[in-house]
């Protein structure tokens, strides 16, 4: 298989616990550094489909490939691949050099070499002067560090990430995101990244795969699931939708900033007369729940664009929503 073929494909892929198949045919193509994200809800098979991946799950049928080689029958330790896990599993007894070391000194590496290497790991992760402490003495943000040196030093052709922020706060966290996609770039890496959180699945991953059930529902860019989802199931779960049954086994989902509100009719494809039943201020933006005439709830989002020191419009205030024919997505499913 050439190098520039897919990093992972996987084919028909099953893995079942008892009467639970936690994946159920997954087919999936991955390429050569993408930061791909798996998103779903809780119990949808993320994690099982990633310890597929690096071998720690045997599946009852398919197989997986990386870098063109089918790794039916080959152990975690062999595959080009590492993973990170949501607990980080540092040792504790061990400083942060020893930490990122051990893979390295298992794999009985000259001294001098290894320490070379863990001196360029721990400054990729910046954490130089830190070498010294154990876990213990080390912010949240640090240990997260240490467990992605710790990951990459090995310098796997795949880097497998189990919720890899989750046990951060959230500052933290949106500033971690951009500093494992500059990582993830630098290093030419191909990452796969498992997290329920779709916010920051959609602003770090090159392309995602929806899961719901154990298989996979969509597989696309950000933007494409955003803006294309489909089903109701993908259009609900990536970010907030409204979804409008037109009858006939057809619905409508559509965004809640591609609504406009206004006080008089607007001039546009479809106008829908409601009340404001709700208004939250969120700085930045305000949602709004409007129902409409003889229809559903629905939520609008209105950027506060210039400061306000009211909302613009009143719990109670008749209002017309409004939006273009090409607004929202058609969906039959
Ligand atoms: P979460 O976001 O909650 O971690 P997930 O999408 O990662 O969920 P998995 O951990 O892959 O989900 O689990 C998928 C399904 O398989 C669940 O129903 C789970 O209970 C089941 N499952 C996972 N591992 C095992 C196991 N070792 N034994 C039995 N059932 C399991």
């Amino acid at each position: 298989m050439s190098p520039s073929g897919p990093i992972v494909k996987v084919e028909g892929l099953v893995k079942r616990f008892g009467d639970v198949a936690a994946v159920d045919g997954v087919d999936l193509e991955i390429a050569r550094g993408e930061l791909f994200g798996l998103l779903g809800g809780s119990g949808c098979g993320k994690t099982t489909l990633l310890r597929l991946l690096a071998g720690f799950e045997t599946p009852d049928a398919g197989r997986v490939l990386i870098d063109g080689h089918d790794m039916t029958g080959v152990p975690p330790h062999v595959r080009p691949v590492n993973m990170m896990f949501q607990s980080y599993a540092l040792f504790p007894h061990m400083t942060v050099a020893d930490n990122v070391a051990y893979g390295l000194r298992r794999e009985g590496l000259a001294r001098a070499k290894i320490a070379e290497r863990v001196a360029e790991l721990l400054a990729l992760v910046k954490l130089e002067g830190l070498d010294g402490r154990r876990p213990a003495q080390l912010s949240g943000g640090q240990r997260q560090r240490v467990a992605l040196a710790r990951a990459l030093v090995k310098r796997p052709k795949l880097l497998l990430l189990d919720e890899p922020l989750a046990a951060l706060d959230r500052k933290l966290r949106e500033g971690t995101r951009f500093e494992l996609v500059r990582l993830q770039e630098q290093l030419g890496l191909t990452f796969v990244m498992v997290t329920h959180d779709q916010e920051e699945a959609m602003s770090m991953a090159t392309r995602l795969a929806v899961m719901n059930a154990g298989r996979i529902v969509q597989t696309g860019t950000p933007h494409q699931l955003y803006e294309r989802p489909v089903s109701r199931f993908v259009a609900d779960f990536v970010g907030v939708a409204n979804i409008l049954d037109l009858g006939n086994g057809r619905w409508l989902a559509i965004r809640p900033e591609k609504i406009a509100l206004s006080v008089d009719r607007p001039d546009l494809a479809h106008a829908v007369p409601g009340d404001v039943v709700d208004v939250a201020y969120e700085g930045d933006r305000s949602l709004y729940r409007v129902a409409v005439k003889g229809g559903p709830v629905m939520l609008v989002w209105r950027a506060n664009v210039r400061r306000v020191e009211e909302p613009s419009f009143r719990r109670g205030q008749p209002v017309w929503l409004g939006w273009g024919n090409d607004a929202g997505q058609v969906l039959d499913e």
